[in-house]
């Protein structure tokens, strides 16, 4: 195994050490998973650009730290025993075009408003994630697309194909994972300079707020600024130190669906000798992809990585307890998270008799909800979307489910965006279906705009407060 030769690392001598990672090439077990049942994959048109591509993806430098993986392990484990809330959101698609300035920094704002309205409203520390620098791998329900009696490769997401119809844009396209390794690489530079740089500072609360549309949820949040204003004042006079409120962690994760890509940014960490995969954070594995002996079961039980499940309505405890038992074997705090996307009208039933299991089991996981994947109807007029009222009735009966077993509902999961997008229907402000023609952008699922993430998060911060 080659070093890689090391490089300055952003703040602690952990970060430091982490930085130099190896290849991971002869790690036992790594590629178990390559003689595996595996779902979801690309056929790569051109097999010299896929060599190549992988080839570069395992020389280049991580885009994450292994010491910061095991930080978030240990904010994740307080939240899984609820002494901490995970709030993570971004888009169901990311794309190459969409990582500019703009975007990022309205979608990392929306993310800070969501957390100060949750830390504020329920006196708990809340782990701020995106579902950024890295998400552009999507499972598909089918292979291919049919308009206008043309049929095309399906859309898989920027790091696979192009979302444009044309036989060239659908080919797939290995180079297209070093385009996604360079733009969450941009990402994450610009996420960190805004969390580390100053604009994150509490103290600057109000700032969030500034150039987003005026609406209720908007009103709400500029009222609720105005309290910690208050408050800040008063702790600055009594000669608090605010130092600390200048800077604020925040992760990144994706869905770890492109083996391919997960596999080459993987690399032993020179601390503890184990593989990490470097590229984010915080993985997780979807609701198509979590067959027990399949590929993706395999290869992300092999990496330190805290791992999270998306869980939909046909899961089983037994189904539940089998995964504990591969991806934490060892019932490590932090390691596993449930991600729950059952429906609004299935979670008071599908939920309780999973929970009851695991708890019974004596395992100790991250309860997390995703209010948006059960919920997906297609409107009148032809688009995918979500009613604003099924999201938060599933956030109701997540929080109802977890309240009568004494369980900890301990986070949320969502599909947002900063932007004044019309994708979900409802609202303070209502979005009806004849916005989607004007302002509907999404290239997968609906997202909530700024002014229904902010809704969202006070319902949530309401929700933990009574607890
Ligand atoms: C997603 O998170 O975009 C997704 C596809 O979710 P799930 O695996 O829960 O269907
Ligand atoms: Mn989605």
């Amino acid at each position: 195994m080659t070093e890689l030769s090391t490089t300055a690392a952003p703040d602690s001598s952990a970060a430091f050490a982490a930085a130099s990672q190896s290849g991971a090439a002869d790690y036992p077990g790594l590629d178990e998973w390559r003689s595996l049942p595996i779902n979801q994959q690309p056929t790569w048109s051109d097999p010299a650009v896929f060599d190549a591509s992988v080839k570069e993806l395992s020389i280049l430098p991580p885009l994450v730290f292994a010491g910061e993986v095991d930080v978030l392990r240990e904010r994740l484990a307080a939240a899984a025993q609820g002494r901490a809330f995970l709030l993570q959101g971004g888009d169901c698609a990311e794309t190459f075009e969409a990582a500019t300035a703009d975007r990022i920094s309205s979608r990392v704002k929306t993310i800070l408003q969501m957390a100060v309205v949750l830390t504020y409203g329920a006196s708990l520390p809340v782990i701020k994630m995106g579902r950024m620098a890295g998400q552009f791998a999507k499972p598909r329900s089918s292979n291919d697309e049919t308009r206008d009696g043309v049929t095309l490769p399906a859309y898989r997401g920027d790091i696979v194909n192009g979302y444009e119809f044309t036989p060239e844009s659908r080919a797939h396209d290995a180079g297209r994972m070093l385009r996604a390794y360079h733009t969450s690489a941009s990402t994450l530079n610009l996420i960190r300079a805004f969390t580390t740089g100053g604009f994150a500072d509490l103290r600057l609360v109000h700032q969030w707020n500034k150039g987003f549309t005026a609406n209720p949820a908007h009103a709400r949040y500029e009222s609720l600024a105005k309290d910690i204003d208050r408050a800040i004042t008063f702790m600055q006079s009594c000669g608090a130190d605010f130092e600390a409120l200048k800077r604020v962690e925040f992760f990144a994760s994706h869905e770890a669906l492109l083996l391919d890509y997960e596999r080459a940014l993987t690399r032993i960490d020179s601390r503890t000798g184990f593989p990490y995969d470097t590229s984010s954070h915080f993985l997780w594995i979807g609701e198509r992809t979590r067959e027990l002996d399949h590929a993706h079961v395999d290869f992300l039980s092999r990496v330190r990585n805290p791992i999270g499940v998306k869980l939909g309505p046909t899961t089983s405890g037994d189904d539940a307890l089998r995964l504990i038992d591969k991806l934490d074997p060892n019932r490590e705090p932090g390691r596993l998270t449930f991600i729950t996307r059952m429906g609004a009208g299935k979670i008071r039933e599908n939920l309780p008799p999973i929970v009851e299991k695991v708890t019974a089991s004596g395992a100790q996981v991250l309860w997390v909800t995703d209010p948006m994947h059960g919920n997906t109807v297609t409107s009148k007029n032809g688009y995918k979307t979500r009613r604003f009222d099924d999201v938060m009735d599933e956030v109701r009966g997540f929080f109802e489910v977890h309240e009568a077993l004494g369980t900890f509902p301990g986070g949320l999961h969502v599909e947002m965006t900063g932007d004044d997008v019309a994708e979900c229907l409802g609202g303070a402000d209502p979005i009806d279906e004849a916005a989607f023609e004007d302002r509907y952008e999404s290239v997968c699922d609906p997202r909530l705009n700024h002014m229904q993430s902010l809704e969202l998060a006070f319902l949530v911060a309401g929700s933990l407060s009574k607890r």
